[in-house]
């Protein structure tokens, strides 16, 4: 009888949904996983408490394979790598070794993914040159996130009034003024996509994707926080005195901007998801290892029936969160039939996937560490830097909360404002 199996390598079914080039970009990425990341994963994280020389080593490790400037269109240099798919399946692999390393890149890739929804030929000619070489780390930073709050400026019943940080346009030039905060690569990056306003009480109409290129006049970066997990990616804060950019680097123009920056965070929630099932996967295979060789009541820990039920758990997890990003992706890479990455049920989709794959990989961790009892809990082993890792994933694009009231929203006509009149009389001082 054929062996069923959940690994990887033999999964049919996804291999058959990706193109030759995307198979071949996937399996060299697997292989550098394998031989480059994984023997230093913690070293690579011991860096980030000095001077993070080995993590900007091994981002220059990773150019050869194409991954800075893959995601761009072909006309542009890049390998025209767009679909969600491959990028989140990519986002597994890299996920599996260590998060931070795909964390950091995709900066670049939901810097940019505006500009080319937009097809604005001034900041793709200006800044995909940058992506494509190979000579030097090159990164991006989409910055969403104020230091009021990240969810205001996600939640799209608040239709862009959250947002805070004014772009106006003065001489041609667009002048922009605002806070942002941890946003990856911050400090770091060579091109910004600022999520800004033009005028709050437009909603959505007043939402702009505004580019900087650094260094600028009037920025000031404001430092990198100090994480628990996915060190090796860098998240910081910075403000913005009257930076002016050209007219032209507006990714679209009103309305437009509102649907690119909701079909980004659609993007970024199915890459979450790929990058959560990568630590499952990850801590599932330290697991397994660990649980084979050593012993408890005179047999291997994994033959016990109650610690195979908690592998199976893991397991379980893994493979429905696989399957589950993998559907959304394929719908969010046909618009045409699913609609479009800004629509409520493609938000919705890639919501629930994020959610639920982040749950996975948080409870993969805790319980692969609870099999590994104490040796669990220390750096000798991963499983403890899978845990943190998978709980800063949560945590991030409007967190584990808004992410559900977005998961909702494909349910029912869901509406945080919904008018209550039981309420409005109470506080208006009447009484029933
Ligand atoms: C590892 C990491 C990487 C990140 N990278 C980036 C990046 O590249 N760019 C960027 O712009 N930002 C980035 N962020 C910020 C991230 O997107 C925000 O953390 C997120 O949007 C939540 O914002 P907040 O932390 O300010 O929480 P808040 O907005 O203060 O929310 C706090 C809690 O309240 C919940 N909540 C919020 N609104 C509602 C509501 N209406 N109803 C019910 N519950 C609600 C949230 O779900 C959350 O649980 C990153 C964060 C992390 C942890």
């Amino acid at each position: 009888m054929a062996q069923v199996s959940i690994e990887r390598k033999e999964n049919r079914f996804v291999q058959d949904l990706l193109s030759p080039s995307d198979r071949l970009l996937l399996s060299s990425t697997r292989d550098f996983v394998e031989q480059q990341i994984m023997p230093v994963r913690r070293e690579l994280e011991e860096s980030t408490y000095s001077d993070y020389k080995l993590v900007d080593e091994m981002q220059g490790k990773l150019l050869p394979l194409g991954l800075q400037g893959g995601f761009l269109p072909e006309e542009y240099g890049g390998m025209g790598l767009t679909s969600a798919l491959t990028t989140a399946l990519l986002a597994e692999e890299v996920g599996r070794g260590d998060a931070s390393q795909f964390n950091s890149l995709a900066g670049g890739l939901l810097a940019m993914r505006p500009a080319i929804g937009a097809g604005n030929r001034e900041v793709l000619e200006r800044f995909a040159p940058r992506f494509t070489q190979e000579e030097e780390i090159y990164l991006g930073c989409f910055a969403a996130g104020e230091p009021g709050g990240g969810s205001d400026i996600e939640n799209p019943d608040l239709r862009g009034t959250g947002i805070k940080t004014s772009a106006g346009l003065a001489g041609g030039s667009w002048v922009l003024n605002g806070a942002k905060a941890w946003a990856v690569n911050a400090g770091l990056a060579g091109v910004y996509c600022v999520v800004c306003t033009t005028d709050a009480s437009l909603g959505d109409e007043g939402v702009a994707l505004v580019y900087m290129e650094a260094p600028m006049q009037g920025f000031r970066f404001l430092g990198h926080e100090d994480k628990s997990g996915l060190r090796g990616s860098r998240q910081g804060g910075c403000e913005m005195a009257d930076v002016r950019v050209p007219e032209a680097w507006r990714a679209a123009g009103p309305g437009r901007d509102a649907q690119l920056f909701r079909a980004n965070q659609a993007f970024a929630r199915i890459i979450a998801a790929g990058l959560a099932i990568g630590i499952a996967q990850g801590a599932l295979d330290e697991v397994l290892a660990f649980t084979t060789d050593r012993m408890a009541a005179g047999k291997p820990i994994r033959q016990h029936t109650i610690c195979a039920s908690i592998l199976a758990d893991i397991a379980i997890g893994i493979q429905v969160g696989r399957d589950a990003y993998v559907s959304a992706a394929y719908q969010y890479d046909r618009p045409e039939t699913y609609g479009e990455g800004h629509s409520t049920p493609i938000l919705s989709r890639a919501s629930a996937v994020k959610v639920f794959c982040c749950d996975a990989a948080i409870g993969a961790t805790n319980r692969a560490m609870e099999l590994m009892g104490s040796y669990g809990y220390v750096s000798d082993y991963y499983v403890e830097k899978y845990w943190r890792d998978a709980k800063a994933l949560q945590l991030q694009e409007g967190g584990a909360h808004l992410a559900r009231l977005d998961a909702v929203r494909g349910c029912y006509d869901f509406d945080q404002f919904h008018r209550n009149e039981l309420y409005e009389h109470i506080r208006g001082g009447g009484s029933t």
